[in-house]
């Protein structure tokens, strides 16, 4: 019983009790066995569901309870802020938590208050390279999902950041939570840590294949689906779910499909499904939430999503802005909608269960691969795992779907019979040492070569690897690059070599920038200087274009940045709240543009680029000569096939951010350029990262004047704001924002000191009458009496905004 536990602040096994947490599931007590509320390290590699969140709550109580403090390492921003709110019932215990966003470069001072912090690991790297007080404080430390060491693009971070956290605090307690995988052990040997392995789930799983007219369990069960040839299986498949009653409701699916035009599509399909079992009181209240959906934003993505709702059913992928996102997890989870179709980032920490888990698609596009490529056994695992939602359904059921005999043989084999892949790490590759070797020594974990190799022994790289010389080889090429860009200082005496950060060496490894977009754009912007007489460019050497020979993680430039979800902190609200214009903005100097900047910004490493489509090549190489002026630095020729497509991309995603700076609508930009409003919104956050890199940058490297130090940050502010220059002072106060900033200046009022002075009934009538609103927004732009009482709208304010 939670109850009997000790160590943990008062009351907190009566709360767990009345959660109903009344025993602990095996796996559970198995942790508190191997001593996880004593301080000692744990791996817990068990099924998805099983209770992983309260093995790592226990640790973090009893770490509090005894005077220290716990950071709880998430994989996705998004479920950074889930995971603060799901701990924040501790406080009425005591237990203070807090959730790390905000700028890169920022080093969360606060946070020294709380009990529990919770953040990626891209910005718990980030406060370590900041010198975050409180990091030297930690006593316990969770990774949620560690199994994701594996993935080449955010792996890596994850693995040095847990060695760095390791090397400062010596008797850390590590806990990592993973899914079952093929090697949780190599895990738990490279953490010093016990494990806890265990296929044990609270509900029955049972997975099987849907061919023909029946499902084949794994159980040697059997249940008849009858679908005709050629018929469509997946809706026969919800309908089936939905007609079996257990406690009198039908069972809810969860349809994992390859794309996001894929999720949309299938859900448009299944409402036809979902809407004729629905009772009137689910049909007004799904209208209620589809109207919520409306709200969020003004969208073809919004107006499909809320079509769908309406009907029970919905859609879920990451293009969706985090508000959409939220009012669909929430009415699935309340059994409103009834079927939900999603691409697999749901299957990753969302706690979103379903009675039946249909994976439709079980190969997705893989441009490296060069076709359609099988999903690893891990991520199919973890789809089946949504299957039962403990407490309201009897049992879950994942199903296959196989079109023919042959594929059903090969779907058991594959999937069902077969156990998950081991983890591997993917370190051993120049851009993750890229970045990781300069903070390493930025940061001053190390400060010879040999110190650096001796760090880097603490990986999970160096666990597993049985080619010794493998990562030293990598270091050192890294080393070379980081020494020719000025980013390291080399000295060699005798056999020792010592390596110091330069003073923009220790920018770039603050501002959290791959060293190689700092190389791309203090190139890019020393171009706007007196051009020296070799043009500057050819002292950038640029590695890591080889790196074919490298068994893991080979280099690609368009798929290396981070994940969109987490490259830029910033509270992701897309509008311009609380934050306000600094100034008047000065005219930009002739020859740096803002396409220029973006195009600077959105062709390093760091911006995950768009990829061209058919016909494009056509329009953005002429797009390229028309405005060949504005670029800085060299334009590849056509004849270097790779680098000048790889250039039009970019130009692209440039052209996009331009755009959006220029007010075009984010209907007419989704369309034009075939994304989510939410790539829209990561685009954005990402490029202003940048920009807000750039203009540091550019304050730090000599030949870059001051007017480009202007132009930069203007360039910035109007991505911030997604506003064209003349609305920058007006999008800068709180709750404006871009389209009622244009209807503002269309009405005569063209800045904050307009807003003061203004006559209300203008204002009101530019705000289509909103009286809340006007009052806000008065308020925000410092006028002393904002009430709107008695006024009314100036309906030519409203006919010119119109
Ligand atoms: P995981 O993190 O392993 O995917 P969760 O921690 O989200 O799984 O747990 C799934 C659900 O089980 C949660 O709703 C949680 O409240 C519940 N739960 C966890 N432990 C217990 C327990 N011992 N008794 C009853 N319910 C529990």
């Amino acid at each position: 019983q939670p109850s009997s536990l000790s160590g943990l602040p008062a009351g907190v096994g009566e709360a767990l009790e009345s959660e109903g947490v009344t025993e602990l599931y095996p796996p559970q007590q198995a942790a508190v066995d191997a001593g996880v509320v004593d301080g000692d390290s744990l791996v817990a590699a068990v099924p998805t569901a099983s209770g992983k969140t309260l093995i790592a709550e226990l640790a973090m109580l009893s770490a509090v309870e005894s005077g220290g403090k716990a950071l709880y390492i998430v994989p996705l921003r998004a479920l950074a802020s889930e995971k603060k709110a799901e701990f924040e019932r501790w406080d009425d215990h005591g237990v203070t938590v807090g959730v790390s966003t905000g700028n890169y470069e920022s080093d969360g001072e606060w946070l020294a208050s709380r009990d529990i912090i919770v953040a990626t690991s891209e910005k718990v790297d980030s406060l370590i390279r900041n010198g975050a007080p409180w990091i030297d404080d930690l006593t316990c430390v969770v990774s949620d999902e560690v199994h994701l060491v594996d993935d080449a693009h955010r792996g890596p971070t994850l693995e040095v950041t847990l060695a760095k956290l390791r090397k400062v605090n010596s008797g850390l307690q590590t806990v990592a939570l993973s899914a079952t995988v093929g090697n949780a052990d190599v895990i738990a040997n490279w953490l010093d840590a016990e494990l806890v392995e265990s296929d044990w789930r609270p509900i029955d799983l049972r997975i099987g294949v849907h061919y023909g007219n029946a499902i084949d369990f794994d159980d040697g069960s059997k249940r008849e689906v009858p679908v005709d040839r050629g018929e469509d299986q997946t809706p026969r498949l919800v309908a089936d779910a939905l007609d079996t009653e257990e406690d009198g409701q039908g069972g809810s699916s969860l349809v994992f499909v390859n794309s996001r035009r894929n999720a949309e599509s299938a859900a448009r399909r299944l409402a036809d499904v979902t809407g004729s079992r629905l009772t009137d009181d689910e049909r007004d209240r799904l209208r209620a939430i589809a109207e919520e959906i409306r709200g969020v934003s003004d969208t073809d993505t919004s107006e499909d999503l809320a079509d769908a709702v309406e009907r029970g059913s919905a859609f879920h992928h990451a293009g969706l802005a985090s508000e959409h996102r939220a009012l669909v997890e929430d009415a699935f989870r309340d059994r409103l909608i009834k079927c939900v179709s999603a691409t697999p980032t749901l299957a990753a920490g969302v706690n979103t269960p379903a009675r039946r888990v249909i994976v439709r698609d079980w190969r997705r596009y893989d441009g490296e691969f060069g076709g359609m490529k099988p999903l690893d056994v891990l991520e199919i695992h973890q789809m089946c795992g949504r299957a039962g939602r403990p407490g309201l359904d009897p049992y879950g059921e994942a199903v296959l779907l196989a079109s023919d005999a042959d594929t059903k043989d090969e779907l058991f084999e594959r999937y069902v019979w077969a156990e998950a892949e081991p983890v591997r790490s993917k370190l051993a590759a120049e851009p993750a040492l890229r970045t990781h070797v300069l903070a390493t020594v930025a940061s001053g974990f190390a400060s010879a070569r040999d110190g650096l190799l001796s760090f880097l022994d603490n990986t999970l790289y160096a666990t597993q690897t049985d080619d010794e010389g493998r990562l030293a080889a990598v270091t050192d090429t890294v080393l070379d690059y980081l020494a020719v860009n000025d980013f390291l200082d080399r000295d060699r005496e005798g056999s020792t070599e010592s390596l110091t950060a330069t003073g923009i060496g220790h920018t770039v490894s603050r501002l959290y920038l791959d060293p190689m977009s700092a190389a791309e754009m203090i190139d890019g912007l020393r171009c706007t200087g007196e051009a020296d007489e070799d043009g500057g460019t050819d002292e950038f050497v640029r590695t890591g274009g080889d790196g074919d020979d490298l068994e893991f993680g080979t280099y690609t430039r368009a798929g290396e940045g981070r994940s969109n979800e987490d490259v830029s902190d910033g509270d992701g609200s897309g509008e311009a709240a609380g934050r306000e214009a600094d100034g008047d903005a000065a005219l930009s100097p002739p020859g740096v543009t803002p396409l220029g900047l973006y195009h600077l910004v959105s062709r390093t490493p760091d911006m995950y680029e768009l990829y061209l489509k058919s016909g494009d090549r056509e329009e953005y190489t002429e797009l390229c000569y028309e405005r060949e002026g504005e670029f800085l630095g060299d334009v590849p020729s056509e004849y270097e096939d790779v680098r000048f497509e790889d250039w039009l991309a970019s130009l692209k995603t440039a052209r996009l951010l331009e755009d959006w700076a220029s007010e075009v609508d984010e209907d007419r930009i989704a369309e034009q350029y075939g994304v989510g409003p939410g790539d829209i919104r990561g685009k954005v956050e990402t490029a202003e990262w940048l920009l807000r890199a750039a203009e540091t940058l550019a304050g730090d490297i000599e030949g870059v004047d001051g007017d480009t130090v202007v132009a930069v940050r203007e360039a910035r502010k109007r991505i911030e704001y997604g506003v064209r220059e003349e609305l920058l002072d007006l999008a800068g106060v709180r709750n404006v924002g871009r389209k009622r900033a244009r209807r503002l200046y269309e009405a005569g009022i063209e800045s904050r000191a307009d807003l003061r002075e203004a006559e209300k009934s203008v204002v009101l009538g530019a705000l289509r009458g909103r009286e809340r609103t006007a009052e806000r927004i008065l308020e925000h732009a410092g006028r002393e009496d904002p009430s709107m009482d008695g006024v009314r709208p100036d309906s030519s304010a409203s006919a010119a905004a119109t």
